[in-house]
């Protein structure tokens, strides 16, 4: 598979470290609000690169921190804590608010078919861990107390900027929007990784450490959980576009400073979905989430169509006209699989169903090509083979795609009082087919009698005839 990496800056032959396995990390969500679709948008698409590694066969294992302390409301340790802001808002404590939230995280996530990673750790859950790497990197001389908090000292590193698209300037911007810069900071680039002294007395949740009693910064915690679960090398990390900065930088100048090697080896970023007003972000307070979508009368997996639809490196703009274009594409798609008819005593062709899925993995190898993977079920449903192939072939991509193609379909079908695709085989319909024409012939004759015999005979073999202007329709009961 060919996939972008946000490093090298090209796309590159994915090869993990150690044959048939990947080691895959992601940012998981600050557990201070709900999850915006913007979010949703990032946790998708790494989702389909999950589900297609292991697709083609990887042994794939994918740790997820949850953030429930430490990400102040500016990514340059400035503000104040978001847990915080958040526990302040509902009057609840952090703890609650991080409890509540990450609930309705993998609520949403269950909604849009993104599968639980193997292990999911809150920060909380790992001080012991962050402590023992903040005092490596303090013996090895890569940390500095100041101030009280424990800084890292990114002028120790040969090449801080590792995501080339971002510069000091990029800084100016971060201390600009938060009013204040921090003083103790020897260099502008450098970020907490322990506070004992915050700006804000009241932070709940504070730990004894070697350094006083305090909280770690934000950063600590994405390099820490990988070590933990992953060891020191990583295949793959994932996030948002604005985690490559400072986030991620942050991640490999510790990790790196720490374990003295490369650590993660590709780096795999989502655009932003952005509104028509800019982009969408929690800290905004107005933003989108599944629920509202539902409330509209949008199945969470027309969403996931949305984001389907469109390459993961660039912008998505999301509209209600955008979404409702996803929603007719996605009903017309269920339309078309309710129509296919599955045979159980019918073979797969196995040369269209090698023919489909080469299709469809050109499309997926080639860095992750959603939308032309969503055109390749269109393409299943005009090769000339049986119903058994095409259904055969769709429910294999939707263990890529998860657009739950297989079960909306038989829904669909039950709705309009078709039958569902699975009971009926080819020649059951065409004899059906076959009574119909007889009958109508028959009442073209006027012979009533036969008419009503044959109306009969599909009955009692569990077929109900519906004459309608355009011809008879059947439903098997
Ligand atoms: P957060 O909960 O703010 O830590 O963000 C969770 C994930 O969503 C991170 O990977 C972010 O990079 C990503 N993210 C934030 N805003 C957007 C957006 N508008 N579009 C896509 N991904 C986003
Ligand atoms: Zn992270």
């Amino acid at each position: 598979m060919r996939l972008y990496n946000s490093l090298s800056r090209e796309k590159e032959e994915f090869i993990p470290r150690f044959e048939g396995k990947v080691s895959m990390y992601t940012c998981g969500p600050t557990v201070y609000h709900f999850a915006h679709i913007g979010n949703l948008r990032s946790y998708i698409m790494e989702d389909v690169l999950e589900k297609y590694l292991r697709y083609v066969g990887y042994d794939v294992t994918r740790v997820m921190n949850i953030t429930d302390v430490g990400h102040l409301t500016s990514d340059a340790d400035t503000g104040e804590d978001k847990m915080l802001k958040g526990a302040k808002r509902e009057h609840k404590t952090v703890m609650e608010i991080a409890k509540f939230y990450t609930d309705a995280f993998f609520a949403d996530c269950k909604k849009l078919n993104i599968k639980t990673p193997d292990v999911v750790e809150p920060a909380t859950g790992c001080v012991p861990e962050f402590i023992d790497m903040i005092k490596t990197l303090l013996d090895k001389g890569y940390a500095y107390e100041a101030g009280g908090n424990i800084y890292f000292d990114t002028s120790k590193l040969d090449k801080y900027y590792v995501f080339n698209d971002f510069t000091e300037e990029d800084l100016d911007v971060g201390v600009r929007e938060t009013v204040e810069a921090d003083a103790n900071k020897k260099n502008k680039a450098d970020f907490v990784l322990w506070f004992t002294k915050s700006k804000f007395d009241d932070q709940e949740l504070k730990w004894d450490s070697p350094f006083g009693l305090g909280y770690p910064g934000w950063h600590i915690e994405c390099s820490c959980i990988a070590r933990k679960h992953l060891g020191e090398y990583l295949d793959l990390h994932c996030g948002g576009i604005d985690n490559a900065f400072p986030h991620h930088t942050n991640e490999i100048a510790q990790s790196e400073s720490t374990f003295g090697h490369e650590w993660c080896k590709y780096w795999f970023h989502v655009h932003h979905l952005n509104t028509l007003g800019g982009k969408m972000s929690k800290s905004k307070g107005e933003f989108l989430t599944v629920s509202l979508l539902e409330e509209k009368g949008f199945d969470p997996m027309v969403y996931r169509m949305f984001c389907l639809g469109s390459h993961y490196r660039k912008n998505l703009v999301f509209s209600w006209e955008n979404l409702e274009n996803a929603k007719t594409a996605y009903e017309k798609l269920v339309a078309k699989i309710s129509s296919l008819k599955e045979d159980p005593e019918g073979a797969i062709d196995s040369e269209a169903f090698a023919q489909g899925r080469e299709k469809f993995k050109s499309a997926l190898d080639n860095d992750l090509n959603t939308s032309l993977a969503v055109t390749a079920i269109y393409d299943v449903l005009k090769l000339k083979t049986n119903d058994n192939t095409k259904l055969a072939l769709i429910e294999d991509f939707d263990k890529v795609l998860g657009l739950d193609l297989i079960a909306h379909a038989k829904d669909y079908a039950v709705q309009n009082d078709t039958e569902p695709a699975s009971e009926a085989s080819d020649e059951f319909i065409a004899y059906i087919n076959e009574k119909i024409q007889e009958r109508a012939a028959a009442k073209r004759e006027r012979n009533f009698a036969l008419a009503d015999a044959i109306r009969n005979e599909l009955l009692e073999k569990g077929v109900t005839l519906v004459d309608k202007r355009e011809g008879t329709e059947f439903i098997i009961n």
